[in-house]
């Protein structure tokens, strides 16, 4: 191994590590892919973005079921066969993980499994990478290394995850449905958990240290979403400051403040979800003259980091959010500027997020409270899901289309979508910001009759005050 000079060496497997190893291979670069683990993929295929939809789609067939009466399907006495949800999710995990192989090998991509570390900067424009794998320590020489070591689930200090005290990890291989949740932190991944046990029958509480729940959104986006699982039963706590988490006898109690008021609640299990710490120690950083903030890794525009030739993407990037979609285009990106070619640096407004519970949530660009404080004079354009058919046909009317446009030009800044495939319904709008279209192109766009996207027509229209239909 050590004789081959790799163009481009990468270092981790997940949705930014393989969509650069692939590109990188379809732009004739020579590739070696290391990876730890004896699967591709990382957390998103194994532990993050994948399962948790495998069973959001469960929860939400689940949740359609239990609703049989109302739909003229009658005496449906549903019954949850974990085993069987649990051995789908694997299915389709596996499945997908024998794909990146297969990717690898048709791009012609070598994967390497062990341990990579950095061994410091080039000689001669040439990097050497360690490598621990299972029989023992190698090198391998390539002329760029991109690192692309993904991120772990943050605990609260003092706190170990085990079989109650639960991350990503542990809540994704239960042996079964817990009888109650306390879910701390609501961002995506809190908010998700919850969604799918609250389905499952599960008592859901979540605990949210900020003022609201989804604090990255609109604020409305977050006001909609804390109405609906109030209305769902979930129950919610903001302005939470959790103070201890304790095992007891048969479950855990967690001890928190909202407003100098001490509450404790106890449950079965509690799902910490809390964030996710970029995973940027003992890869040889050190070494090198990459420069790190609170574990991240500063890059540019390209995603080069300080040292010359070594690139970081992915959930470890500065400044990206950790989204697999992200760190697949930051893979893009950087393997694009390697090889050579003419690449357009990633515009952040520009990145969709998708929360897949229930109501959905999908945006992007800027909220009414940022594009206000950028100093812009905006108008605002909403519809509700009340008033679209086909979200009465789907028998889910929760939730509105939110356009937030610069009154002046009437330029597009943001679209924020709660309710039903609103993590579909969002590709709509980051086209739309893509090409800088205003909110009068948007409603001179025909949209298909009857359709949850016409929502998205509506609320263009509702900048203008004329929605049809409301
Ligand atoms: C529960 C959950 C749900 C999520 N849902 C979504 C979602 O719906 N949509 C979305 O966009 N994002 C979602 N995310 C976030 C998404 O999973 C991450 O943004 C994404 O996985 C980051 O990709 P990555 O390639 O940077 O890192 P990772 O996916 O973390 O992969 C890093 C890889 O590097 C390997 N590695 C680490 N260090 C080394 C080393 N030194 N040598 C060799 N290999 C190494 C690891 O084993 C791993 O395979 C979710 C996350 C979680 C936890």
């Amino acid at each position: 191994m050590a004789d081959t000079i790799y163009d481009v060496a990468i270092i981790g497997s997940g949705p930014a590590g393989y969509t650069a190893a692939i590109r990188a291979g379809q732009l004739g670069l020579s590739t070696a892919l290391i990876e730890k683990d004896p699967y591709l993929g990382g957390t998103c295929l194994h532990v993050g973005c994948i399962p948790t939809k495998s069973l959001l789609f469960n929860a939400e067939v689940y949740d359609h079921v239990k609703d049989g009466d109302a739909l003229g399907i009658e005496n449906l006495t549903p019954k949850l066969n974990w085993g069987t949800i649990m051995k789908r999710k694997q299915g389709i995990v596996d499945k997908h993980a024998k794909g990146l192989q297969f990717l690898m090998k048709k791009n012609k991509v070598t994967v390497i499994e062990g341990y990579g570390k950095l061994t410091g900067p080039a000689q001669g424009g040439i990097h050497t990478v360690e490598v621990e794998g299972k029989s023992g320590k190698s090198t391998i020489k390539a002329k760029n290394v991109i690192l692309s070591t993904g991120s772990v689930a943050r605990m609260l200090p003092g706190l170990k995850a085990d079989d109650r005290i639960l991350t990503n990890i542990e809540v994704l291989g239960l042996n079964d449905i817990p009888k109650s949740l306390i879910v701390i932190g609501s961002g995506a991944v809190g908010v998700e958990f919850a969604s799918i046990y609250k389905s499952f029958g599960a008592d859901v509480t979540v605990l949210e240290m900020l003022p609201r729940y989804v604090p990255v959104e609109d604020e409305e986006i977050s006001k909609e979403l804390a109405r609906v699982y109030r209305k769902r039963g979930i129950n919610g706590f903001v302005n939470a400051k959790v103070e201890t988490v304790e095992r007891t006898k048969g479950g855990v109690a967690v001890t928190f403040t909202v407003d100098g008021k001490q509450q404790k609640i106890e449950a079965d299990k509690v799902l910490i979800a809390v964030g996710r710490a970029p995973r940027t120690e003992n890869v040889g950083i050190e070494k090198t003259k990459i420069e790190v903030e609170r574990d991240f890794v500063k890059v540019d525009e390209y995603m080069r980091t300080a040292e010359p030739g070594i690139y970081a993407i992915g959930d470890i990037a500065m400044g990206y959010p950790q989204l697999a979609h992200s760190g697949a285009m930051e893979g893009i990106v950087a393997v694009t500027h390697i090889a050579g070619k003419p690449v357009k640096p990633i515009n952040k407004l520009r990145i969709p997020n998708a929360t897949y519970c229930h109501p959905e949530i999908g945006s992007v660009g800027l909220t009414e409270a940022k594009a206000k404080e950028f100093g812009y004079d905006v108008k605002v354009g909403k519809f509700p899901f009340t008033a679209n058919s086909r979200a009465s046909i789907v028998g889910s009317h929760d939730g509105f289309v939110k356009i937030v446009t610069d009154k002046k030009y009437g330029e597009i800044l943001g679209v924020h979508i709660i309710g039903p495939n609103a993590t579909e319904l969002i590709a709509e709008s980051v086209v739309a910001l893509e090409l800088e279209c205003t909110a009068e192109h948007l409603a001179n766009i025909i949209h298909a009759h009857p359709t949850l996207s016409e929502a998205m027509l509506d609320a263009a229209n509702a900048v203008f005050g004329m929605p049809i239909n409301a």
